[in-house]
């Protein structure tokens, strides 16, 4: 179905799909507790390779300690390694957190920036912790490509392959910029309950199944 479809068609079937979701989870929204850009950023660094449960479990105690870039810079590694070590990847985390601060503080007055080529030369900031810092900080609108949505456009058959960027790319041109942020929310909320990577998806149970060619019996 995805192969023979043309571009139209999918726009008006992947239009389908997020209305579909919609009725499903009204209120899509990131899982990821913050007050300021600041604090997202940090939380969509330290959300790599954890759940966001674990992460607003460490981000209450850390926020509290740590307010600002100069907070971070202000122990050493080894302690922010400690304050963080339950969300994975703790070294790798704490080197990146320390070296982004000290970035914000020479180049940007401490404040987090506001275009997607400023946040990316931060170190430990890719494509999707810059859109998800643009998005719901500052309303510039993204997609996020995590593992969620890139399994579940693949199934859907809306877009093929692994490239996060490039699978950012082709589903920006599928859909109105207005949709892009609740798009990423409805997928992984969806990806979570219904479509998961880890179960068989309940395809069953799914509301989309009808826009979905990769039905699972
Ligand atoms: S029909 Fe199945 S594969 Fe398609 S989105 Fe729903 S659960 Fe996932």
């Amino acid at each position: 179905m995805a192969k023979k479809e043309s571009v139209a068609k999918k726009k008006e079937r992947l239009s389908h799909i997020i209305s579909g979701l919609r009725g499903n989870y009204p209120e899509p929204r990131i899982a990821l507790d913050y007050t300021s850009p600041f604090e997202l950023l940090i939380a969509t660094m330290l959300s790599a390779q954890c759940t966001d449960e674990r992460v607003n479990q460490v981000t209450k105690l850390l926020f509290a300690k740590y307010r600002s870039p100069k907070d971070y810079l202000a122990v050493p590694q080894e302690e922010l390694e400690k304050d963080i070590y339950s969300t994975g990847f703790y070294k790798a985390k704490a080197k990146n957190i320390q070296a982004c601060c000290a970035k914000l503080l020479a180049d940007f007055d401490g404040e987090v920036p506001q275009t997607l080529d400023e946040l990316t030369s931060l170190a430990g900031v890719g494509r999707k912790t810059a859109n998800v810092v643009l998005s719901h900080c500052f309303d510039i609108p993204g997609v996020v490509v995590d593992t969620h949505v890139t399994r579940l456009v693949n199934r859907m058959g809306i877009a093929e392959g692994e490239d996060a960027v490039k699978l950012e790319f082709e589903l920006m041109k599928l859909m109105p910029s207005e949709v892009w942020r609740d798009f990423t929310h409805l997928m992984i909320m969806h990806g979570r309950a219904v479509c998961s990577a880890r179960t068989k998806p309940k395809c069953a149970e799914c509301v989309i199944a009808a826009d979905c060619p990769q039905v699972f019996s």
